[in-house]
């Protein structure tokens, strides 16, 4: 199939093919928009079904990302790399460079950084050929490094925003929040819902992942086939994308779904299922911008970890104002959500 054929195809900017054959790099990247500056967005490493499932996976997160970053209001278009990986666990110094080198090729069009399957140290390795990456290690006072604990920030405060408008209630003490997937972001997250008194129920098919959890915290384990299905008051979808769809949305017992994954709805339509069944959902792209946010100062330089904090500090507010639109309007939230980002990219850059 054409890419311009491709469902998820949505006036893409470009999608590149890569392949170095020595070191056994392939991947894609997929610039979706410019509009707002270089496209920016997390390099992901997964062992894909087969190749349309990573073009898929590529061309949802890039636009995602488009969205992502003007909705934080970053100089940011969106782009996403992911790249296919050979189920190994471990990845070489060679092919992380093949792929630095590539992301050089490309002139500053995409700013890379780690997303699942990559980490701080091969961002390091990607800088060794590119100038245009971020999610290095931090140094002195600026903000940067790993951006999980500003993503899981941004999901903790966006989790209390959403139980203050849906369940009327200031505090997470005594509510029972299901987290699915303990990794970067889920344990960080786990952390900040435990110190506020939430009852953690936890799944993640990594058993080394599930001790730290284990290790740290109370918690209710959840076999990962149940997990959207137990009966909580919040659910926090943390691992992949695609877990809100036509199948699981009737499963579904907790009466807010506010998680960090990507792509948490399987289309469109699965936000209106959402909407009907009462489950206020809080659009992924607005709740999980806080890595972003730490990216951005990071690249730019130009900020220290209190100011990506402050700025982290923001997205409840924006949620509270999706969601009362959504109310308003009796529109689902992701339509609300995809309208504001759209209105922001068409009015371009800001002075
Ligand atoms: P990660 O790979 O560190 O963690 C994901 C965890 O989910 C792993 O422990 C994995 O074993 C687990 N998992 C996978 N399938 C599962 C299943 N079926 N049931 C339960 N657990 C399962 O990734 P991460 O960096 O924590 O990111 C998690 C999600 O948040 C991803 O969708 C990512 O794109 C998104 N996200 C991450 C960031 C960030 O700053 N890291 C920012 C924005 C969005």
């Amino acid at each position: 199939m054409s890419v311009f054929d491709h469902p998820e195809f949505d006036q893409h900017e470009s999608v590149h093919y890569v392949c170095d054959a020595k070191s056994g790099l392939k991947a894609i990247i997929a610039i979706h928009s410019t509009s707002l500056g270089p496209a920016a967005g997390g390099c992901r490493r997964w062992q894909y079904a087969n190749d349309q499932a990573a073009v898929t996976d590529a061309l949802r997160l890039s636009r995602g990302m488009t969205y992502k970053n003007a909705v934080a209001g970053l100089p940011f278009g969106g782009g996403k790399a992911v790249i296919l990986s050979d189920g190994k666990a471990t990845i070489s110094e060679e092919l992380l460079r093949a792929y630095g080198r590539f992301v050089e090729s490309l002139g500053g069009h995409y700013i890379t950084a780690e997303d699942v399957g990559l980490s701080v140290e091969d961002m390091r390795h990607v800088q060794t050929e590119t100038r245009y990456v971020s999610g290095l290690p931090r140094s002195g006072e600026n903000a940067g490094g790993d951006p999980s604990p500003m993503t899981a920030l941004g999901v903790f405060l966006g989790i209390k925003a959403a139980a203050e408008t849906r369940l009327d209630s200031g505090s997470l003490s005594g509510l029972k929040v299901a987290v699915q997937g303990v990794g970067h972001v889920g344990l960080n997250l786990c952390r900040l819902l435990h110190e506020a008194g939430a009852n953690l129920y936890v799944s993640d098919v990594n058993e080394n992942n599930l001790q730290l959890a284990r290790d740290e915290f109370p918690i209710i384990e959840i076999p990962p086939a149940e997990l959207l299905s137990s009966d909580v008051d919040i659910l926090a979808p943390c691992a992949l994308g695609n877990v809100l769809s036509a199948e699981t949305i009737p499963l579904i017992r907790a009466k807010i779904v506010a998680g960090a994954a990507n792509n948490q709805l399987a289309t469109d339509a699965d936000g209106i299922r959402l909407a009907e069944r009462q489950i206020l959902y809080a659009p992924d792209y607005v709740i999980n911008a806080g890595g972003i946010i730490n990216v951005a100062r990071e690249y730019h330089g130009n900020g220290s970890e209190e100011q990506v904090r402050a700025e982290v500090h923001m997205i409840p507010e924006r949620l509270k104002s999706i969601f009362a639109e959504a109310s308003a309007s009796a529109k689902p939230t992701n339509f609300i959500a995809d309208e504001l980002a759209r209105r922001i990219v068409s009015a371009g850059p800001s002075d």
